[in-house]
């Protein structure tokens, strides 16, 4: 605890711009613990042990409003937001003893990192724990969208079944085509080699050359142009908001599938909805949206497009160990050792 006190009083300094007065969080310093404010119920009980360390708050199952939880977490050192709650200017002025972030989720666009950057909220995010699971996640949508195993599943269930028909239901190989990869960062790299189980050929657009054996980095463009499929692993950033527009989109493949288990917003949605309907693009699995949970009427309507509610990381094991992180970096942070997975 003597470290977290330390600590605290160093960053208080900072934030106060060092005008040399204790402020007000320092008092709370002198022994209570350091609450800590937990957006919504994680699962597992990997935080009952930080319960003798800190004063655990939230977690309710039914998240409160934003304004309520703000109100709860006014004294709160350490914030645990899921992708769904906003780290944003007005949180940050509200919480003016927050010092660590302590994010459950790989993606930090949620995040305003800036403004935590200047007001020395450290941000700590659980990735690597997640990736096998977003991949497996990424392939059943891509399967499912290509032999339309949702349609399917909504047919049977409806009783429609009634004749064998040779000719129903019919969707496209998924073996000997080209998968585009957008962003190949670890999840990228798990769908790759997924990919090649399955006899697929693969090529991904990234900043940077990764050292994969055997993949080629195309320019977006000229990747959009070549896929089969096309699967998002990029992070939603200022430059990858809407990448995927309506005039990318046009530049996909006549019957192309698109997935994309990243964020949202990097699709228009509008204009994959319209590719859909147009038949320029052959069916779609998106696990994730802009307005999460709310989901875009265009979108729900196509027929072709398979619909997760951002499912991606949802294994027990993976969520599990996305709790385990939280809690470990939560734990280390009190302690004032040093933090594993800081991203700002
Ligand atoms: P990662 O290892 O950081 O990989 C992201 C990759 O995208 C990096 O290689 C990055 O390249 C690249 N990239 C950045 N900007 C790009 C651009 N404009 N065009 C193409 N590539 C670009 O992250 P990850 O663990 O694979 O996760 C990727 C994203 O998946 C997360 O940010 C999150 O939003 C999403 N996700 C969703 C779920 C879900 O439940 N659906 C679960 C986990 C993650 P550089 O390193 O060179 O910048």
């Amino acid at each position: 605890m003597g470290a977290y006190i330390a600590r605290m009083t160093r960053h208080e300094g900072r934030a106060q711009g060092g005008d040399g007065n204790p402020p007000s969080a320092t008092t709370r310093g002198t022994g209570a613990k350091p609450i800590v404010y937990v957006a919504r119920a994680l699962p597992g009980d990997a935080f009952a042990r930080l319960r003798e360390l800190t004063d655990l708050r939230g977690g309710d199952p039914t998240p409160r409003p934003r304004e309520e939880q703000i109100a709860l977490a006014a004294d709160a050192v350490v914030y645990v937001p899921t992708y769904l709650d906003p780290v944003d200017a007005a949180l940050l002025e509200a919480l003016p003893l927050l010092r660590l972030v302590a994010s459950y989720g790989v993606g930090t666009d949620h995040i305003d990192l800036a403004a935590c950057r200047a007001r020395g909220v450290v941000i700590t995010n659980t990735p690597g724990v997640l990736t096998e699971a977003t991949a497996d996640l990424t392939f059943a949508l891509l399967l499912a969208a290509a032999r339309r195993v949702a349609e399917g599943d909504r047919f049977v269930r409806a009783g429609l079944w009634t004749s064998i028909d040779p000719t129903q239901f019919l969707g496209c190989d998924v073996h000997g085509r080209m998968l585009g990869l957008i962003g190949f960062g670890r999840i990228g790299q798990a769908v790759a080699r997924r990919a090649y189980g399955f006899g697929m050929k693969v090529i991904y657009a990234s900043p940077r050359t990764v050292d994969f054996p055997g993949l080629r980095r195309l320019p977006l463009e000229e990747l959009l142009a070549a896929a089969d499929f096309v699967s998002i692993h990029c992070p939603l950033t200022e430059e990858t908001r809407g990448l995927l527009s309506k005039e990318r989109l046009a530049l996909m493949k006549p019957g192309a599938v698109l997935v994309n288990t990243a964020r949202g917003a990097i699709v228009d949605e509008t204009a994959l909805a319209d590719a859909l309907a147009s038949g320029h693009l052959r069916a779609a699995g998106i696990d994730v949206f802009t307005a999460e949970p709310s989901v875009s009427p265009v979108l729900r309507a196509q027929p072709h497009v398979v619909l997760t509610p951002h499912i991606g990381s949802g294994s027990t094991e993976a969520r599990l160990a996305m709790s385990q992180i939280v809690a470990d970096e939560i734990r280390r942070f009190v302690a004032g050792e040093h933090l594993r997975h800081r991203v700002v």
